[in-house]
């Protein structure tokens, strides 16, 4: 028997994870956070719908926290098995969990001062620094597109998604009871043409199931080229009103984008050198695990390494900034210069800071350049709201937003099409996971309408069997 339960990132986009039972052996396809209202993913988070100790091994597709920041809660509730991912997820994931352990402690200090002055019993944190720990040491990096094994009869394989640095898609083949049978996994895929990383990797097999994410099913992109030529003009514009450029950022990824594409822009005199600081010690860190990991570059990043030995990640012009005391020092610092910092929703992190000392005046940029969730800052910042609170002080917006689209990590609609074309004629069933029903639902129409014959979007817990 075989058979998948999506238990996460069904009709929505965090908490990707889907439970694998073979003849009655579970495995789990990613470990994510869910993500949203704090009471609902707080008990979502802390209890998976599984008997973890029955999960025999963990194929993690890639670091972000949808997708691996809830496996210290295995750890927590006894899970003993391996976490697969890739060398340099394993690297990433290292820094990530680590960060999340500690931002889930502080947060319930947080939330357990509130509960106290309303006389409400304290809560846990979802997981101490010891389960991610824990979970850490059962990481077993992959190589890509080298088969290994997973259990006895459970082989897979990881191909580049394109996503972020690490990220796969993953083909697992299954020797069931009932014979050999294939599911593939897209994980989160990227676009082509991104900096730094390579193109995603087509699958070139037979599937029985694909699952396939469709964040962007209804959508189309700017290219990364008119992104490029976006930052370029807003670059521009901040070093002739000499105010300075903030850019909420997540660290993982888009961060390093940035950096690499400023890096490109200064040398190729398109813009004027101006002081660059990353500010944040995760996105420091990310930076870092890039810099290990340029042997899975692609070929236009490893030529522009190639002539400059210091790596894509640094330039004269760039500090990473370190202390907090270095941090609140760019306050007394006068423009031209461009900070990024996170989060890159502006819910917490350094990135506050700059904004409550710069909002107020006109010659700053405010640059977003991600998805901004409902009730963030950030997006309150999107929808031009004129005064918005940080850190519980009103403040009126002076400072000039400006949104760049283009440069989403996710494959959009043709994107994703172009992807799943590979594999037309090769696959029995597909499940669409990782996105709002609208998403799936046009991308569902689209990929009907190109032959494939059984598009299903799966609810949250509901169980598919492969026959
Ligand atoms: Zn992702
Ligand atoms: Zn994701």
């Amino acid at each position: 028997m075989l058979q998948v339960t999506f238990h996460g990132a069904a009709e929505t986009v965090t908490g990707s994870q889907h439970l694998v039972d073979v003849d009655g052996a579970q495995l789990l396809l990613d470990c994510g956070l869910f993500q949203g209202r704090r009471s609902e993913s707080y008990e979502r988070n802390r209890l998976p719908p599984y008997d973890v100790q029955q999960v025999q091994a963990v194929l993690l597709s890639h670091a972000h926290t949808d997708h691996s920041a809830n496996l210290p809660s295995l750890a927590r509730l006894g899970f003993a098995g391996k976490v697969h991912c890739t060398h340099a997820t394993k690297d990433l994931a290292a820094l990530m969990l680590r960060d999340s352990a500690k931002i889930q402690v502080s947060d319930t200090e947080f939330i357990n001062k509130i509960r106290r002055r309303h006389h409400e019993p304290p809560v846990e944190p979802l997981y101490l620094p010891e389960h991610a720990e824990a979970v850490l040491g059962s990481l077993q990096g992959q190589a890509y597109n080298e088969k290994f094994s997973v259990l006895p009869y459970v082989a897979a394989t990881y191909y580049d998604a394109g996503h972020i640095l690490g990220s796969a898609s993953i083909v697992c083949e299954l020797d069931t009871v009932a014979g050999l049978r294939t599911i593939g996994f897209s994980g989160d895929l990227g676009r082509n043409d991104m900096p730094i990383l390579r193109d995603p990797v087509e699958l070139d097999t037979e599937l029985d199931l694909l699952i396939m994410e469709g964040t962007y099913g209804n959508r189309q992109h700017e290219t990364p080229a008119d992104a490029v030529e976006a930052l370029a003009a807003v670059v521009r514009r901040v070093c002739e009103s000499g105010g300075k450029l903030i850019i909420p950022a997540f660290a993982v990824g888009r961060a390093q984008e940035l950096t690499y594409w400023l890096h490109r822009l200064m040398e190729a005199g398109r813009v004027p050198r101006i002081p660059v600081f990353v500010d944040s010690p995760l996105a420091s860190g990310v930076s870092k695990v890039f810099g290990d990991h340029s042997a899975i570059f692609d070929e236009e990043t490893l030529a522009f390494i190639g002539t400059h030995p210091q790596g894509a990640l640094r330039f004269k012009e760039l500090t990473y900034v370190a202390s907090a005391d270095e941090s609140r020092a760019l306050n007394e610092r006068s423009g031209p210069y461009i900070v990024i910092s996170a989060s890159g929703m502006c819910e917490a992190g350094r990135i506050l800071h700059h904004l409550r000392n710069n909002i107020g005046d006109p010659r700053n940029i405010i640059l977003i350049v991600s998805w901004q969730a409902e009730h963030t800052l950030g997006r309150r910042l999107v929808e031009r709201q004129p005064r918005v609170r940080i850190f519980g002080e009103e403040f009126a917006v002076h400072a000039q937003v400006q949104v760049i689209n283009g440069l989403s990590a996710h494959a959009d609609q043709a994107g994703l099409l172009r992807w799943a074309g590979a594999l037309r004629g090769r696959v029995k069933q597909v499940a669409l996971v990782h996105g709002e029903p609208d998403a799936l639902q046009a991308l569902r129409a689209q990929m009907l309408a190109a032959g494939f014959p059984s598009v299903h979007i799966p609810k949250m817990h509901e169980t598919l069997q492969i026959p």
